[in-house]
C-alpha cells in the first residue's frame, strides 16, 4: 500500500500511515519504497514506529545520511537495520548506472555517518552488466569505507530494470569468475556476505551463503525457475533457479547441474 502511493508520487500523510501500522502491531517493520528518507515527516514517523517495540529495518540510499544531524538522530531513535545499494566503486560509474550526479559521494557519505553513528548496515551490490567486471574493486571500496556486511544480488528485471535490460542484465556465466574473486576477498576479510536472487552454480563454493527470494515486492512475472536438469543438482533444494524474465532473456543452457 505504501508502495502503491509513493509510485503514484504521492508521500502518505503519518495518520494514513498510524492507521495501517496500528492494525499491524505485532509485525516486524519494514520501511522501503521510493526512498523514504525524504518524506517530510519521516523522523516523527519512525519515532512512532520505534514505540511498538519490533524490529524495524529501513531501506535507503542512505543519501541524506550524509547530513550529520539527521544520521545521529536516525540513531537516537533507533533502527535495527539499513539496508542501502552500491553500484561502483567511483563515482563515475556509480552515478552512471544510477543516473544521479553526486549519488555516490553522498552515498559513501552516509554510510561512514551510519557507521559512526552505530547503526547496522548492510550495503547490497546489484550485479549488472556495468559494473560485473568490478565487483571485487566495489568490495574492496566498501571494505575501505568500513562496511561489514554485503549483499551480492543480480538485477530484479522488472520497471526501470526490465525496460533497461539489454544494457544491464548480465549472463551468471559472464558474472561467475568475477563474483567469485569478489567473495574470496571479503570471505579473507572477514566481511560477513550473502547471495540472493541468484543461483548456487554462480559460485558453488559459497553455497551455504545463499539465502531465497525474501522480496515481498516481487511481481508474479519475475518468479524464479530452473532447468529440468535441476533435478540431478545436490543443491536444487535450495536454490532458486534464476528469474522468469532472465530466461527469457538468456535460456537455461548455464544452468549445470553440480
Ligand atoms: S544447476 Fe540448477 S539447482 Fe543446481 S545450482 Fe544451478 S540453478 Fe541451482
Amino acid at each position: 500500500m505504501v508502495q502503491s502511493e509513493l509510485r503514484r508520487g504521492r508521500h502518505m500523510q503519518f495518520e494514513e500511515i498510524k492507521h495501517l501500522v496500528d492494525a499491524n502491531r505485532n509485525d516486524d517493520i519494514d520501511i522501503f519504497g521510493g526512498e523514504p528518507t525524504i518524506h517530510p515527516e519521516f523522523l516523527k514517523i519512525l519515532k512512532y514506529l520505534k514505540t511498538f517495540g519490533t524490529r524495524i529495518t529501513l531501506a535507503s540510499n542512505a543519501r541524506f545520511f550524509s547530513y550529520d544531524e539527521f544520521a545521529k538522530k536516525v540513531a537516537d531513535i533507533g533502527v535495527d537495520l539499513i539496508r542501502s545499494s552500491i553500484y561502483g566503486h567511483t563515482a563515475e560509474l556509480h552515478d552512471h548506472i544510477t543516473t544521479m550526479p553526486g549519488s555516490f559521494e553522498q552515498s559513501i557519505a552516509g554510510f561512514k555517518n551510519i557507521i559512526k553513528y552505530n547503526i547496522p548496515l548492510m550495503v547490497n551490490i546489484v550485479i549488472l552488466k556495468p559494473n560485473y567486471k568490478y565487483l571485487k574493486d566495489i568490495t574492496q571500496m566498501l571494505i575501505d569505507v568500513g562496511v561489514n556486511e554485503i549483499k551480492y544480488a543480480s538485477l530484479i528485471l522488472r520497471d526501470n530494470g526490465y525496460d533497461n535490460r539489454n544494457e544491464l542484465a548480465v549472463k551468471i556465466t559472464e558474472s561467475s569468475p568475477y563474483l567469485n574473486e569478489a567473495l574470496d576477498l571479503a570471505q579473507s576479510r572477514g566481511v560477513r556476505f550473502v547471495m540472493e536472487k541468484n543461483p548456487v552454480c554462480i559460485a558453488p563454493k559459497y553455497h551455504e551463503f545463499f539465502i531465497g527470494e525474501s522480496d515481498p515486492r516481487m511481481d508474479p512475472a519475475n518468479t524464479f525457475s530452473k532447468s529440468p536438469a535441476c533435478s540431478k543438482c545436490r543443491f536444487n533444494d535450495k536454490c532458486v533457479g534464476v528469474s522468469v524474465r532472465y530466461q527469457e532473456m538468456f535460456g537455461l543452457d548455464e544452468l549445470k547441474p553440480l
